[in-house]
């Protein structure tokens, strides 16, 4: 059957707070969102939207754009009646900008109490307008613009210190009787990101928002990415997450739909599986997987494909597959389920597997 995606198959899910972004719900058992943040202008109305779009297709549930400026405060009302994802306003510096993206219709706005300057007076008014508006706000902590008193009392950024300075952000708010926020304390090193949301989740029912900051480009920041994200949502900790790469955001969206995929934390989508290939293998597996999923890559089928280089081991290692080949002799052995249904020779073998996994996906969606 299909998983309970609100549950973790690893550990129970700690127990936070709900808060919602538009229509999505974050903390309380939610399902875990997964984010990312435009890298077009805002004020560019049409090539966010365009960005969105694609965010949306790939799996995203929650967008973030910067307003870094005037103009791009200007484009959020439109920005946001136009987008198929709620939106979330990431603001430094300005807290004015705070206001107009709630007025704007905003499904959240992301606050760096540390960098607004006068919080203790604005603070407050900020947490007023969002209860009036009934939306929600993010505290994000990062290691980089972290409270001057607080890095020198811990002597820098160290998991202490990071949830100290998100603690007296939050008491702020909760002070003043505004609960409807998360959190997120970024660290760019995976340890330290682990140990600071485990302190962080030891003090309070927030939601998380997990992210690791300024991971690196694509291969670094995903491994740093499903280091710290694993590490901690195998634990029951985090409730909504960001992947950060140095890459196009949708590659951050693959990349955080698949951590939740593979955590079984997300329904299962199409999946590939295929042997590192060895010196039994009579094909070149490399290329091959590489074909079928880049011939794949439209499924939303949860279909999983085998692809293996030797029909000595192929079809046994591959029985969980719906669909697979195991290559030998020049020829594909096409199997459904770890039966053989036909061979082909090795030029059709990714047509035909592009051609079963289709009516295959057809069939799943079909029932
Ligand atoms: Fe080697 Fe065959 Fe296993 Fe691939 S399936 S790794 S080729 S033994």
């Amino acid at each position: 059957g299909d998983p309970d995606i609100s549950e973790s198959p690893l550990h129970p899910r700690r127990v936070s707070r709900r808060i919602m972004v538009g229509p999505v719900p974050v903390g309380g058992g939610a399902p875990i969102s997964v984010q990312s943040m435009t890298n077009t202008p805002t004020r560019d109305v049409s090539a966010t939207l365009r960005q969105i779009g694609e965010l949306d297709q790939a799996g995203c549930d929650i967008v973030r754009v910067a307003v870094p400026t005037q103009d791009d405060a200007d484009a959020l009302p439109e920005l946001v009646r136009r987008s198929p994802l709620p939106v979330i306003a990431d603001i430094h510096f300005q807290s004015k900008y705070v206001f107009e993206a709630i007025d704007a219709g905003c499904a959240a706005v992301r606050v760096n109490p540390g960098n607004i300057r006068n919080f203790e007076k604005v603070g407050p008014q900020i947490c007023q307008a969002a209860t009036d508006a009934g939306i929600s706000l993010r505290i994000g902590v990062n290691a980089g613009s972290l409270d001057k008193d607080i890095y020198e009392r811990f002597g820098g950024p160290t998991p202490e210190a990071l949830v100290a300075s998100a603690l007296k952000e939050a008491h702020m708010f909760e002070d003043v009787g505004f609960h409807d926020f998360k959190i997120s304390v970024k660290h760019h090193d995976p340890v330290t990101t682990v140990q600071t949301y485990r302190l962080l989740a030891s003090k309070g029912d927030w939601p998380l928002h997990l992210g690791v900051t300024e991971a690196g480009p694509a291969w670094q920041g995903t491994i740093k990415s499903c280091l710290a994200f694993g590490a901690l949502l195998a634990e029951g900790i985090g409730d909504t997450i960001r992947v950060s790469l140095s890459a196009p955001p949708v590659e951050e969206v693959k990349v955080g739909c698949k951590i939740l995929e593979y955590l079984g934390l997300r329904q299962r989508h199409f999946d590939i599986i295929s042997c590192p290939s060895c010196g039994r293998s009579q094909v070149d597996v490399i290329q091959l997987a590489e074909a079928v999923t880049e011939g794949l890559k439209g499924i939303t089928a949860p279909i999983r494909v085998a692809v293996m280089g030797c029909i000595v081991n192929g079809p046994g290692e591959a029985r969980e597959a719906d669909l697979g080949v195991a290559s030998g002799n020049g020829k594909g052995q096409i199997f459904i389920k770890g039966k053989v249904i036909k061979t082909v020779p090795e030029d059709q073998i990714v047509e035909t597997l592009l051609e079963e996994a289709q009516r295959i996906a057809g069939e799943m969606e079909a029932s």
